[in-house]
């Protein structure tokens, strides 16, 4: 980014060391061997000039310790070296976090803000203002940062994480149609930044962090007051020409049915959305709030409640079937707030599924609820930030 000009520019096969500790966080020197390309002589000779430049640093190797064997000697980039920004604009809330580059959250803060009801001007001075006081929290500034990204819950034009992706005509937050995120928050904060749409985010940090580990080839699938989805392929985000690849949501299962918010009839989200399941038990408990209380009294053991986190189980399960058999996935990761409903969703999901999608296909395939819940998109920001060195190189 180049604001820091007490840190002399890394070039050459040191920066791409540097590089390959951001996008990998603490590593032994072999696998800096093999994901440089660089020979073993030479990376522990940039390694030791990087240790004695202050960037790179001995890591704890408690915690990654290999089983049997002398523990393996991990280096990891210094707060030197600089931090990376993730940003989580959700209808409700901005959740801001700052990670340093050993992949390590240090400062991490949710806030109530209105964002469905304020127009895009008045949160993005929030979010700016709450970017700069995290950061102030962990004892850095805004020249410290090498990567920031944000999520919006909303459709971004060039999701392919637009530094100038302008919000497609939203019904989701209709203040914010055209506006351009990205450019308005790198006014506020003096810094390129990255936006994209939550579900991508959400997708990148389970896939990177969470309940995705070890797959090759991720669904996720946010379940919330709407539908949203993306796929992970060799851990990298299949976005599509549009940015809409994984949007299952919006797959008709009613070509008659009632008139969608996107435009066409009968979606899933009409059946399994948050909105749809909280319409439908109006009548059964219109003591019920929000999403967060129909999925509590479920997992508590309230009949109608269950019925319906069931019954969207089932639903999404008949339309992931088409998806499953096109793609032929090894995991499929179930995030948002309904799913924490955990097995009450993902079972009747899985029954729907094996049903629906060819035998040889769900034979291999695991569909499991998320693991980082709340926090999935701004970690996935924190992901997508450290993943892009050349984009914020100074
Ligand atoms: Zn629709």
């Amino acid at each position: 980014m180049g604001n820091r000009p007490w840190l002399p520019a890394v070039t050459g096969p040191p920066r791409r060391l540097v590089q390959a500790l951001r996008l990998a966080g603490p590593a032994t020197r072999a696998q800096l061997v093999e994901l440089t390309g660089l020979s073993r002589a030479t990376v522990s000779g940039y390694v030791a000039e990087l240790v004695e430049r202050g960037l790179v640093t001995p890591a704890d190797p408690s915690g990654h310790l290999p089983t049997g064997g002398r523990p393996a000697s991990l280096v990891q980039l210094t707060r030197v070296a600089g931090v990376v920004v993730g940003i989580d604009i959700g209808r409700t809330h901005v959740r801001v976090a700052v990670a340093d580059l050993a992949h390590e959250v240090i400062g991490e803060h949710v806030a109530s803000v209105p964002v469905v009801d304020l127009g895009a001007d008045a949160v993005l001075d929030t979010v700016a203002a709450q970017v700069r006081a995290e950061l102030d929290r962990v004892g850095a500034t805004t020249d410290d940062v090498v990567g920031i990204v944000a999520g919006l819950p909303t459709p971004v034009s060039g999701a392919a994480g637009a530094l100038d992706g302008t919000v497609v005509k939203s019904n989701i937050l209709p203040n914010w149609s055209g506006t351009v995120p990205a450019a308005e928050l790198r006014e506020r904060l003096g810094l390129p930044v990255m936006v994209d749409n939550d579900a991508n985010l959400g997708a990148l940090a389970e896939s990177r962090w969470g309940a995705g580990v070890g797959s090759r080839s991720t669904v996720y699938l946010k379940l919330a007051t709407g539908i949203g989805g993306a796929l992970v392929l060799d851990g990298a985000l299949l976005r599509g020409v549009s940015g809409t690849a994984g949007e299952i949501g919006h797959v008709s299962l009613d070509p008659d049915g009632d008139l969608c918010r996107c435009g066409n009839r009968g979606c899933l989200e009409l059946k399994a959305g948050g909105g749809a399941l909280l319409r439908a038990v109006r009548t059964a408990a219109p003591h019920l709030a929000d999403l967060r209380a129909l999925v509590d009294a479920a997992v508590d053991g309230d009949q109608a409640c269950r019925r319906l986190v069931a019954d969207a189980g089932t639903s999404v399960g008949v339309v992931l079937g088409g998806l499953v058999n096109t793609l032929n996935p090894d995991r499929i990761v179930i995030g948002g707030e309904l799913g924490t409903a955990g097995d009450l969703l993902v079972d009747p999901m899985r029954r729907a599924l094996a049903q629906s999608a060819i035998p040889s296909a769900v034979e291999g395939l695991d569909v499991v609820p998320g693991s980082l819940g709340g926090r999935a998109e701004v970690l996935g920001a924190v992901a997508a930030a450290l993943s892009e060195p050349d984009r914020f190189a100074g």
